[in-house]
């Protein structure tokens, strides 16, 4: 069963509860993003998804991609889904009309590579950073690489990299060694590469060596031309983050030779086989310098910001894609006899029940609901909130935005990766033995799922990112803040909100806390930083649902399930962590 995008509750979400087009179209350049215009986007969206890229998502993990002397063949169908992508315009949605784009919310772009993700991971890898390096050239990159290449990435006739990874260099990317050399410094025209037939007006050229690994869609047959950034140190840079530089590197020069990058080989993963992941050796490469010299990571970060909100999406489509595959076989499968009264659409002739009758399959079910749910929510806030930081015209309203995206960015992004791999391994119990083998398609799912806890910054450098670079070093008074700011629609009247304002209250005290121990240890927020993001993200998951229950039509089981299970199996967890974190800390600490 391939994956289908569910309108019905996206739609919800997004007009009901986040009332999105309300607050996209208070911004003058998104003024004409209304209801009507979004769901007409979201309705093709749908079907483009379910129609080309779903059916794509098996072929793609059984045959993979190939590697054959320098060259990578995609799986048979990717190039033709990819060019009716192009065709359809979905690369551009969200890029800015001058250079090509469509000036749609970025808020759209999200549920479309949520979508895209569940149908068919490995597919989706191609396209997802296009954006990313889209937004990096435009804030960055100089007027004449703009012309060069801006278009062709917005349009998608031009896939792109990012090239940071290193053998040696992993998450600590300040130990990258690949180097550029400006051609000036070798006496050859900065200008010009004289092999070059026909140079594109191109000035500050520098000739780029090193070897990347890791690098996603480093070489396809997707399209003609391929744009790596690239980072790598100038002579004399400093050690370090400080020292590297973000160069831009096509495969095909813009006089139409072809550079000295090559690919050397693609890695043998455990999943994710439609996604060719690459070794990149530059050999004297031509690359031309993006931003001042050593602001390479300062460049990149454009790039990885939007690019850790798509990884976080990535885990809640396809956990939902898990949740669609088992709560369809659970309605299907009969085993043994359910506890409890028997309703009337079981036949008294049945000699046993649907799994989905069975408590513990039910509960493996609703929980995961809680999380799919509860995490679009907080998404689509985070990317309505990502388009006010771009395009609020006061300065303070951007500031304001734009410190939710940093603080709840991470916990996004690492909470529901590792809820996208368990999630979909609960997912496959419900399936028993037949989930463990290929036919209902639920391992690849566990399979693919994994990696999105490993790659755009592992899970434990977000949590490090969060906790250290975010949270203490002003004792967690922007968290604080940020908390506060999510008081006022709460109402004590109501079980769950009094709850959830308990719960904030509980984690703006722990946190001030944290903050004073860590000042006399400070190995202690490397020590929790796991369990306070974890903490974080079921704070924001149950306000996130408060929200949903508070909504007009939520009285519905299909909402008021998920609330409760929330409540009731999975909040709970909340205690646990808190405890782990108390046990790490000096016992003068007070425990609340
Ligand atoms: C399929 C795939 C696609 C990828 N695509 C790209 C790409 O397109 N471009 C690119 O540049 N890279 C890419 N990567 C690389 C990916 O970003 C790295 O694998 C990741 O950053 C981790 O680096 P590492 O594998 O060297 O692990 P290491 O950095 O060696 O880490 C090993 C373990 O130690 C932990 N650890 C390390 N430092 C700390 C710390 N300070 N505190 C706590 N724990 C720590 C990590 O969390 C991890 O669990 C990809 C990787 C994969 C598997």
């Amino acid at each position: 069963m391939p994956y289908q995008p569910d309108l019905g509750r996206t739609g919800f979400l997004l007009f009901n509860v986040l009332q999105a087009p309300a607050q996209l179209q208070a911004l003058p350049d998104l003024a004409e993003a209304d209801q009507p215009l979004m769901e007409h986007v979201l309705g093709e969206a749908s079907k483009f998804v379910a129609e080309v890229v779903a059916p794509l998502s098996r072929v793609g993990d059984e045959h993979g991609c190939r590697f054959e002397a320098g060259r990578v063949s995609t799986p048979p169908g990717f190039r033709a889904a990819y060019q009716a992508f192009v065709q359809a315009g979905w690369p551009s949605l969200a890029c800015a009309e001058e250079d090509g784009g469509q000036g749609l919310p970025w808020l759209l772009e999200g549920v479309l590579y949520e979508w895209l993700s569940a149908a068919n991971h490995g597919w989706t890898m191609a396209p997802g950073l296009l954006h990313g390096a889209y937004e990096c050239l435009r804030h960055h990159a100089s007027d004449a690489l703009k012309t060069a290449y801006l278009e062709k990435l917005a349009t998608g006739q031009w896939l792109a990299t990012m090239c940071l990874t290193e053998p040696q260099a992993g998450s600590d990317l300040g130990l990258a060694r690949t180097w550029a050399v400006p051609c000036r410094a070798e006496g050859e025209s900065e200008n010009k590469n004289p092999r070059t037939d026909a140079g594109a007006d191109l000035t500050g050229r520098h000739r780029i060596s090193g070897t990347k690994i890791f690098i996603s869609g480093g070489e396809h047959d997707l399209t003609d031309n391929i744009v790596h950034l690239v980072l790598a140190r100038l002579p004399g840079a400093a050690p370090g983050p400080k020292g590297l530089s973000l160069f831009l590197v096509p495969k095909v020069l813009p006089g139409g030779r072809r550079n000295a990058v090559a690919c050397e080989r693609i890695e043998e993963k455990m999943g994710l086989h439609g996604s060719p992941t690459c070794v990149m050796r530059f050999d004297a490469a031509d690359g031309w310098l993006i931003g001042t010299a050593g602001a390479g990571l300062n460049a990149m970060f454009v790039m990885m910001n939007a690019a850790r909100l798509h990884v976080a999406l990535q885990g809640i489509g396809l956990l939902d894609a898990a949740w669609q595959k088992a709560d369809a076989y659970a309605r299907e499968r009969r085993q043994m006899r359910a506890p409890g009264p028997r309703p009337d659409s079981r036949g008294a002739a049945d000699s046993a029940d649907l799994l989905i009758e069975h408590p513990a399959m039910r509960r493996l079910l609703d929980v995961q609901r809680v999380w799919i749910d509860g995490g679009r929510l907080l998404a689509y806030r985070t990317a309505v909130l990502l388009d006010v930081a771009r395009h609020h015209p006061d300065a303070g309203e951007r500031a304001q935005a734009q410190r939710w995206c940093s603080l709840v960015t991470p916990v996004l992004k690492a909470a529901w990766t590792h809820q996208a791999f368990h999630g979909a391994s609960e997912c496959l119990q419900v399936f028993g033995g037949h989930g463990y083998i290929r036919e209902w398609g639920i391992e690849q799912i566990v399979r693919d799922a994994r990696v999105s806890m490993l790659y755009e910054g592992t899970n434990e450098i977000q949590a490090i990112d969060l906790l250290v670079r975010k949270v203490l070093p002003d004792g967690g008074q922007a968290l604080g803040a940020l908390l506060l700011g999510l008081r006022p629609l709460l109402d004590t009247g109501r079980e769950l909100d009094a709850e959830v304002l308990r719960r904030l209250a509980e984690l703006r005290y722990l946190t001030t806390t944290l903050a004073a121990a860590s000042v006399a240890d400070p190995t202690l927020p490397y020590a929790v930083a796991d369990d306070y993001l974890r903490a974080v993200a079921l704070v924001l998951l149950a306000w996130a649902w408060t929200r949903i229950s508070q909504t007009e039509g939520a009285d519905t089981p299909c909402w008021q399930v998920p609330a409760r299970t929330l409540h009731q199996r999975v909040l709970p967890e909340l205690d646990l962590r808190l405890r782990l974190i108390r046990l790490q800390m000096p016992p003068a600490a007070p425990l609340a």
